[in-house]
């Protein structure tokens, strides 16, 4: 049985930053849908100019494209042991077109962690974040520079503020996630697989938190 992990909770909490630790720590494949939203956007494809629509708004893209996009990626064979699902599903019928999925692919949503904090957080760290243009490696001005101005450490590519992070659209973002996405967090208590993680703290304190869940 293939292991999937869904990242929920709101813009800016952190779950990019915790999924590029468990992928490494887990070596299960990260599948960030706003990555793959950026990804079609950088290379204009029809999807992407459909999506940069929505995103400049800080509205969800319609789920037919994104369930779509989702399953195209999950069925690729870097997926077949299981993936990190950042930002996907985030809304009900997202969450049932992926329970259809993964009994497809004979895959399970084995643990969900909820990572929260309160809202003036969620905007310091959205509105100071600074993502690479090659890969999306996540940096934050303050709380995770790079080691050089503007440049990846990782991969050397710039790095940008992309335009959804403006305070005005961050605040959309919440309100968005608030009305769409939260219903989400009752769907996976029921079936038991919820656990509450603190976001407010650290990186490392995130993770460990994240961690020491996944070994139970
Ligand atoms: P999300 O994917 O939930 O929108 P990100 O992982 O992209 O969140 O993080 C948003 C911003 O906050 C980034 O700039 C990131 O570097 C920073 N960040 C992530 N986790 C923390 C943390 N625990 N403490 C401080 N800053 C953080
Ligand atoms: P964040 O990590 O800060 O929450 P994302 O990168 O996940 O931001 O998402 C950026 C934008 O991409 C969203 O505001 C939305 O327009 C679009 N998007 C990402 N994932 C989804 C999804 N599962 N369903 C619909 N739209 C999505």
């Amino acid at each position: 049985m293939a292991t999937f992990i869904v990242l929920l909770g709101p813009p800016g909490v952190g779950k990019g930053t915790q999924a590029e630790i468990l992928a490494d720590t887990t070596k299960l494949a990260h599948v960030s849908s706003g990555d793959l939203f950026r990804e079609n956007l950088k290379n204009q494809t029809d999807l992407g100019k459909l999506a940069k629509s929505f995103m400049d708004k800080g509205e969800l893209v319609p789920d037919d494209v994104t369930i779509s996009m989702i399953r195209e990626r999950l069925s690729r064979p870097d997926c077949e042991a299981g993936a990190i699902l950042d930002g996907f599903p985030r809304t009900p019928a997202q969450a049932d077109a992926l329970e259809k999925m993964l009994a497809e692919f004979q895959g399970r949503v084995d643990y969900v962690p909820f990572i929260n904090a309160a809202e003036a957080i969620l905007v310091e760290r959205a509105s100071g974040r600074w993502t690479c243009r090659a890969q999306g490696h996540i940096y934050h001005q303050k709380f995770g520079p790079p080691k050089r101005t503007n440049i990846c450490d990782v991969d050397g590519s710039e790095l940008y503020q992309r335009d959804d992070d403006k305070v005005e659209t961050v605040s959309k973002r919440i309100k968005v996630y608030l009305e769409q996405t939260m219903p989400l967090v009752e769907y996976y208590r029921q079936k038991g697989v919820l656990v509450g993680i603190d976001g407010s703290q650290t990186v490392e304190q995130v993770t460990e938190k994240l961690l020491s869940a996944l070994k139970k």
